[in-house]
């Protein structure tokens, strides 16, 4: 057994108290074996963790993570006009190699602010789970089927190509990689294509993840078209299992929460994404009183505009009291459990709490920072006042994948240089 002691630091626990303690990874197995005084003896590899606080590796919800291409391409649009005009023909241009050199980008960057699982909807997917794969993440996949604007042919062949990716990738990289159907949307997937290919991903055994209620222009025309609140209509087309979730549920009224909380389907939220296409408040206590499972996710980097899930869980609470009109509202513990064991629970993978048996999946925070001092509560920092920046070191399935800040599983400049190249040449192509 190679093992990693991860020494000299505090330790925050599932139940969001923080303990100073070491904790023991199996590196073969990729679990954590103990979390206890003095475990550094012995260790085949040790990670410096004083002055620091070990978390669970954040755990990243829903992202688009190639889309980092497009980060600050186009941005102040509402999300209709922004989809139409900026982002959908410049993603038609997108090949291969602009998807590798925009998931390089993205994990990258995952890395670097702690993120060591993410939940991810978009094209080329055997190209990002083989990025995922070399970075030493762990991810949930799929391709993105959308049927509006596309002949019936075209249709069936992108919700085909939904299913064949899904029972390609699903165990891949030891099991780091899992995947789940993607129709995009409530709005942008026809009623006939749910119903038909819903229950092939049910027989398939993957979840089902898309977006529902992100605007008012998302709500009404399924309320008039089916005579449905959007959830009662998801879960007409059998997408509101427990396994299955979606990102946003911006506008859901009392009964689709009471719905969600019957069926166990899980909300990711994306506060920076609804607050900067202004697509509104998601009543998100509401919704964690109701006892629905809320994760955390950035969406992607063209809507938000970076993926640090710190930035995230900040914008959470802040715009959770904004939206119950409370400050106690969404508190701290909160935020800093649905971007770890919330997200995880969300999207399938048992990861996001540091205990003895669960994926040694881990972050590792300087808090010898003037914005960390003092240290009165190290959750209230975690929240509130950590950066990407202060992540000192990030372990993913045992493995360390960044050390004092250096990446070991990419070379950071090669990264930085073909995403510019790939990201020019893209919306080069879309203004010919
Ligand atoms: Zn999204």
């Amino acid at each position: 057994m190679t093992t990693l002691a991860i020494t000299g630091g505090q330790v925050l626990l599932p139940d969001n108290t923080v303990t100073w303690a070491d904790v023991l990874v199996d590196q073969d197995s990729g679990e954590i074996l103990e979390v206890g005084d003095d475990l550094a003896g012995g260790a085949d590899d040790t990670l410096d963790a004083s002055d620091s606080l070990v978390t669970p590796g954040f755990v990243n919800g829903h992202c688009h993570v190639a889309m980092t291409l497009l980060r600050g391409h186009a941005d102040d649009k509402p999300l209709d006009a922004w989809l139409q005009e900026d982002i959908w023909p410049v993603e038609a241009e997108l090949t291969a190699d602009s998807i590798r050199a925009g998931t390089e980008l993205g994990v990258l960057e995952m890395i670097k602010s702690g993120t060591t699982s993410f939940a991810d909807m978009y094209f080329f997917v055997p190209t990002i789970a083989d990025v995922v794969d070399k970075a030493g993440l762990r991810a949930r996949l799929g391709h993105g089927v959308i049927s509006v604007g596309k002949d019936e042919d075209a249709v069936h062949e992108d919700a085909q190509e939904g299913l064949e990716v899904a029972a390609e990738i699903d165990g891949m990289a030891d099991g780091r990689i899992t995947s789940a159907f993607m129709p995009h949307s409530l709005t942008t997937v026809d009623g006939q294509y749910l119903s038909e290919y819903v229950p092939e991903a049910r027989d398939l055994g993957v979840p089902v993840h898309y977006h529902a209620n992100e605007t008012e222009d998302e709500v009404t025309p399924i309320v008039e078209n089916h005579g449905v609140r959007p959830l009662a209509y998801a879960a007409e087309k059998g997408m509101l299992e427990a396994e299955d979730f979606f990102a946003h549920g911006v506008h859901v009224d009392e009964s689709e929460i009471g719905l969600l909380a019957e069926a166990g389907t899980s909300v990711i939220h994306c506060p920076a994404s609804n607050m900067k296409l202004a697509s509104g408040m998601a009543p998100i206590q509401r919704m964690l009183d109701a006892g629905v499972t809320v994760g955390l996710g950035t969406d992607g980097a063209a809507s938000n505009n970076d993926l640090s899930m710190l930035d995230e869980a900040r914008d959470a609470a802040m715009l959770g009291k904004l939206a119950a009109d409370d400050a106690s509202a969404v508190p701290a513990e909160a935020v800093v459990t649905m971007a770890t064991q919330g997200s995880a629970d969300a999207i399938g993978l048992d990861t996001g709490r540091i205990a003895a048996g669960k994926p040694a999946d881990l972050a590792v925070i300087d808090l010898e920072q003037p914005h960390l001092t003092p240290r009165h509560d190290p959750v209230s920092h975690l929240a509130y006042a950590a950066a990407a920046s202060d992540v000192r070191h990030t372990v993913c399935d045992g493995q360390v994948l960044m050390r004092d800040r250096e990446v070991l599983t990419l070379d950071e400049d090669a990264v930085l240089s073909r995403a510019t190249e790939e990201a020019d040449a893209l919306l080069a192509r879309a203004d010919d």
